[in-house]
C-alpha cells in the first residue's frame, strides 16, 4: 500500500455546482488540495474555454483576497464583474485596484447612506473618472434610512452625481429602496438615458415602466414570486444578474443561480441566457 494516493471525487455544492476535488490520501488522511468549479448541474460547461456569466453588482474590493475570490469567479464561468463603490474611500480603492481590466469593470460613487459625510468629496471623485470606470454608482435615495441621512441631503448628493453622469454620458446604477417612484421622476428631470436599478425594489408594472424608459433591471441572488413576476414580465435585454458580493451573494458564483431561474421562466437555456445578460452589460455599459 503507497502512504499517498492521488483521487479526483466528486461533491455537490450549493447552487448545483458540483465540484471535482482532487484530493490527496496521505496516511490515512484526507487533505484537500485543489478545488475546481467544473460542472454546472451536467451542463458539460466544464468545456466551455470562455466566460459565460456576468456579475453586474458587487463589492469585490470588500473581498480580503480580490485576486483570489476574482479566480474562483472565472473558474465558475462568471468571467465579467462590476465592482461597485459606495463612498469616496471605497471609490478610490476601486479605481486602484489592479485586476484584469477585460474581466473587472468599475463603477465609483457615493451612496445614499455615504451622502452623510462624503458630498463634499464629489468634485475629487471626478478626478477617479478614468478609463476603466464605466459608471456612477451606487448613487440614489434611501428610504429607510432618513432618519440618520436627511432626504434632502441624499438628494442633494444624488442629483450632483446624476449632473457629472449626464455631462461625462456615462450610465448610473441605483440605489432606490422604498423611493422608486421619487428616483425615476429625479432621472427624468435630470435627463438621464442610462441607468442600472441595482437590486429591483419593484414589482411586475414598475419593471415595465423602467424597461420602457430604457433603464436595465438587475435581479440579486434571492429567490420570490416578485422577482419571477418581474422576469416574466420583461424582455431578456432589459435584465441583469447581480450577487452584490459580500453583502448578499457569498460569492460571485451565486449569480448562476439567479441565471437558472430566469432560464426556466424565459424557457431557455443557461448558457444562451448567460450569453445574453453578458451582451447586454457590454452594451450598455460601452465595454
Ligand atoms: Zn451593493
Amino acid at each position: 500500500m503507497p502512504h499517498v494516493v492521488k483521487k479526483i471525487i466528486t461533491i455537490k455544492y450549493n447552487h448545483n455546482i458540483i465540484i471535482n476535488r482532487i484530493i490527496i490520501i496521505k496516511y490515512g488522511k484526507i487533505m484537500i488540495n485543489q478545488q475546481i468549479y467544473s460542472t454546472i448541474k451536467g451542463k458539460g460547461l466544464d468545456n466551455l474555454d470562455r466566460a459565460l456569466f456576468s456579475d453586474s453588482h458587487c463589492h469585490l474590493y470588500m473581498s480580503d483576497n480580490p485576486k483570489k475570490t476574482l479566480s474562483e469567479a472565472k473558474e465558475c464561468k462568471v468571467g465579467l464583474l462590476i465592482d461597485t463603490a459606495v463612498d469616496f474611500e471605497s471609490s478610490r480603492k476601486v479605481v486602484e485596484l489592479e485586476l484584469d481590466h477585460k474581466s473587472v469593470l468599475k463603477v465609483i460613487g457615493i451612496s445614499p447612506e455615504a451622502a452623510l459625510y462624503d458630498c463634499e468629496n464629489i468634485d475629487k471623485l471626478q478626478q477617479l473618472l478614468e478609463k476603466n470606470v464605466i459608471g456612477i454608482g451606487e448613487i440614489g435615495l434611501d428610504s429607510k434610512i432618513i432618519d440618520r441621512v436627511p432626504i434632502d441631503k441624499q438628494r442633494f448628493c444624488f442629483e450632483k452625481q446624476l449632473d457629472i453622469a449626464v455631462k461625462q454620458n456615462i450610465p448610473v446604477v441605483i440605489h432606490s429602496r422604498g423611493m422608486l417612484k421619487s428616483v425615476e421622476s429625479i432621472l427624468f428631470e435630470k435627463g438621464v438615458k442610462s441607468a442600472m436599478f441595482h437590486f429591483f425594489e419593484g414589482n411586475e408594472d414598475d419593471a415595465k415602466r423602467i424597461e420602457k424608459n430604457g433603464y436595465l433591471i438587475s435581479i440579486p441572488p434571492l429567490e420570490s414570486s416578485r422577482f419571477k413576476r418581474v422576469i416574466a414580465a420583461v424582455d431578456l435585454e432589459s435584465i441583469v444578474c447581480e450577487t452584490d458580493f459580500p453583502a448578499v451573494g457569498k460569492t460571485p458564483c451565486d449569480v448562476i443561480k439567479t441565471i437558472e431561474n430566469i432560464a426556466k421562466i424565459k424557457n431557455k437555456d443557461i448558457t444562451s441566457i448567460g450569453d445574453s445578460i453578458t451582451e447586454t452589460i457590454k452594451d450598455y455599459f460601452g465595454v
